[in-house]
C-alpha cells in the first residue's frame, strides 16, 4: 500500500520563516587564492583597509585568504576591492539573500507537443498556482521541472496536486514529485574549470581550458590547463584531474548506499525482535543510525582511527552481557514489592482501626 503524502503543517510556515530570517543574515566566506597576492604585502592591505572599515574578519592561511563579510553590503564593497587586485582565483558563494531559489517539482506526465507556456496554463487550471518556469527534461519529452515561487514549500505544491480534483491534460492521474538532485552530477566551474565551486561564485579571471607552455627543449606546446598534460582540455572527460574527482564521488556514493543498507538492516532486526528475545540472547544488537552520516569528500583526510565498541544496556559487559540489565529488573522489583508490602501493612492498620470506631459506634447506640 502507498503510504500517504504528509500534509502541509505549521512545521512548514516555521520553515518559511527561518529562511526569510537566514536571507537577511547570511554571509559566505570569501576565499581569494593567489599566492603572489599573498606575499604582496601592498595589496594585503588596501584589502584590510576595506575589511577593517566594514568591520569583517580576514584571515590569511596556507597561502589563502579567508574574509567572512560582515553584512551583505560589506560583501559587495569587498569584492570591488579584491576585483581590482585581479587576483588568479575568487571563490564567493551568493549570499542567500541575492540567490534566486525556487521550489522544484518534477511532473510526468504525457504531452503532445504543447508550449511550455500552454503547460503553465493547465497547471494552473490544476492546482491554482501558476509555475515560473516550465523547462522539459529528459529525453522521453514526458518529464517537465516546474519552478514554483520561493514562498510554496515543496510540501504545499504536492498537496495541491494530490487534493486536486483535476487532472493535467486528461492523465489518468497526477504525478508530481519533489526534484531530485543527480548526485553522480560532478560541478565544474565554467570559468576557471576548478571542482570546488560553480561559475556563480567564481570572481576570478577567466581561464581557458587549455595553455600555451614552453618545455625545457624550448618548444611550445598546448597543455590541459587543470593537469598540465597534453592532448586535451580542462573541460574534457578524458582529463586525469576530472577523472579523480569522478573516482572520489563514486566512493562517497557506494560508502552512502552501504551505510543505508546497514541502517535499514538494523531497523529490521530491532523491529522483528522481542524484548524477550532480546534478554535471553547474547549477541549485540544492531543500532540504529550507528553508522555516522557525516560524508567528507576530500581524499587527503586518510584512514579514519577505528571507534571504541559502543556501550549499551545490552551489552555493558562483554562476558555477561545480559547480567546487569537483569540485575537492575531484579533490583526494580525488589523495591515495587516492598512498596506493595508496606501499603499493605497500612491498609490492614487502617481497616482495624474501622473496625474499632464500627464497633464503638454499635456499642454506643445499643447503650443509647
Ligand atoms: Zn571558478
Ligand atoms: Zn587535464
Amino acid at each position: 500500500m502507498k503510504r500517504p503524502r504528509p500534509t502541509p503543517s505549521n512545521e512548514d510556515n516555521r520553515l518559511v520563516q527561518k529562511k526569510e530570517r537566514i536571507k537577511k543574515t547570511h554571509t559566505p566566506v570569501i576565499t581569494i587564492r593567489d599566492e603572489d597576492l599573498c606575499a604582496n604585502t601592498q595589496a594585503l592591505t588596501a584589502v584590510r583597509q576595506v575589511t577593517s572599515a566594514t568591520n569583517s574578519k580576514i584571515t590569511l592561511a596556507a597561502k589563502q585568504i579567508f574574509i567572512a563579510p560582515s553584512s551583505i553590503e560589506a560583501r559587495r564593497d569587498i569584492l570591488k576591492k579584491i576585483e581590482e587586485l585581479n587576483p588568479a582565483r575568487v571563490i564567493a558563494p551568493k549570499p542567500m539573500g541575492e540567490r534566486n531559489m525556487m521550489t522544484k517539482i518534477v511532473i510526468k506526465n504525457e504531452t503532445f507537443g504543447e508550449t511550455v507556456e500552454a503547460i503553465a496554463e493547465e497547471i494552473n487550471r490544476c492546482i491554482g498556482i501558476t509555475p515560473l518556469r516550465v523547462k522539459p527534461i529528459g529525453k522521453s519529452g514526458r518529464l517537465h521541472l516546474l519552478l514554483f515561487e520561493n514562498k510554496y514549500t515543496v510540501r504545499h505544491i504536492l498537496h495541491a496536486f494530490d487534493t486536486s480534483q483535476r487532472t493535467i491534460f486528461c492523465a489518468k492521474k497526477n504525478k508530481a514529485q519533489p526534484y531530485m538532485e543527480n548526485l553522480a552530477h560532478i560541478n565544474q566551474c565554467k570559468n576557471c574549470y576548478a571542482f570546488d565551486h560553480t561559475k556563480h561564485s567564481c570572481y576570478g579571471t577567466k581561464k581557458d581550458p587549455t595553455m600555451i607552455t614552453v618545455t625545457a627543449t624550448g618548444a611550445t606546446i598546448t597543455v590541459c590547463s587543470n593537469c598540465k598534460h597534453e592532448g586535451h582540455g580542462a573541460n574534457q572527460v578524458n582529463c586525469p584531474a576530472f577523472q579523480k574527482q569522478l573516482a572520489i564521488r563514486e566512493r562517497v556514493l557506494l560508502d552512502r548506499q552501504a551505510k543505508s543498507k546497514e541502517r535499514s538492516e538494523a531497523a529490521r532486526v530491532r523491529k522483528e525482535t522481542t524484548f524477550a528475545q532480546a534478554l535471553r540472547s547474547n549477541k549485540e544488537f544492531p543500532q540504529l543510525g550507528a553508522s555516522s552520516t557525516s560524508i567528507t569528500t576530500d581524499e587527503e583526510l586518510g584512514p579514519t582511527p577505528p571507534l571504541p565498541p559502543r556501550q549499551t544496556a545490552l551489552t555493558a559487559s562483554t562476558d555477561q552481557p545480559n547480567m546487569d540489565i537483569l540485575l537492575a529488573i531484579l533490583q526494580r522489583m525488589d523495591s515495587v514489592v516492598a512498596e506493595v508490602n508496606n501499603m499493605r501493612t497500612e491498609m490492614n492498620s487502617l481497616k482495624t482501626e474501622l473496625l474499632i470506631i464500627k464497633r464503638a459506634k454499635t456499642a454506643t447506640t445499643v447503650n443509647g
